[in-house]
């Protein structure tokens, strides 16, 4: 079965086969980590992202990953937090299930997400932690093409929190 990293870095700078991008339904680019990731991939990255014609929240698309050192980007709109009546630990499961879906479906054997919906859309971060640790964890179990999902966080506080979530959800 495959493993499951925690660690603290830029996703940028990963060398795997996807990285996932925290997207807006535009695809259009924005602040945060899709601001960076627009950056170091370069200006093609936009231009790819116009024929996509935006991606529903909860949803994942597929582009090259251009100037960074991963081959493909995947991009999700996680859901913006509310007030947890909106459907938003739906929304941010299915986010993660799909995006491993989607780099399963390109053979994709290393994947690394950052923290979705927890920076500009304000999705508690505790509790977010443990729906990508319990969607990633059920995505393994049943999968034979990815190898590793890194966690990518960007901040000690984001580190500890799925540090913590990890505990609870894998153990050891
Ligand atoms: P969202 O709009 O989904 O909340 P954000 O980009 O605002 O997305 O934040 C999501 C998480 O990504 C936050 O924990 C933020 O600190 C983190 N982040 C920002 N830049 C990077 C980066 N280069 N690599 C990894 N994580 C990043």
């Amino acid at each position: 079965m495959g493993t499951i990293r925690i660690i603290r870095g830029d996703i940028t700078k990963i060398k795997v086969a996807a990285i996932v991008n925290a997207a807006n339904t535009t695809l259009l680019g924005g602040g945060g980590v899709d601001g960076a990731i627009h950056r170091a991939a370069g200006p093609e990255l936009l231009a790819a992202c116009q024929k996509l014609h935006g991606c529903a929240t909860g949803e994942a698309k597929i582009t090259p990953g251009f100037r960074l050192p991963a081959q493909f980007i995947i991009h999700t709109p996680g859901p913006i937090w509310r007030d947890g009546t909106q459907s938003e630990a739906c929304l941010l499961h299915n986010s993660y299930r799909n995006s491993l879906a989607l780099a399963a479906a390109y053979n994709c054997q290393t994947i690394a997400f950052p923290s979705l919906s927890t920076g500009v859309y304000r999705y508690p971060l505790a509790a977010a932690a443990v729906i990508a640790l319990t969607t990633i964890r059920d995505f393994l179990a049943a999968n034979t093409v990815i190898q590793t999902v890194t966690m990518v966080c960007f901040d000690a506080t984001t580190l500890a929190a799925y540090q913590q979530a990890y505990q609870q959800v894998v153990g050891n």
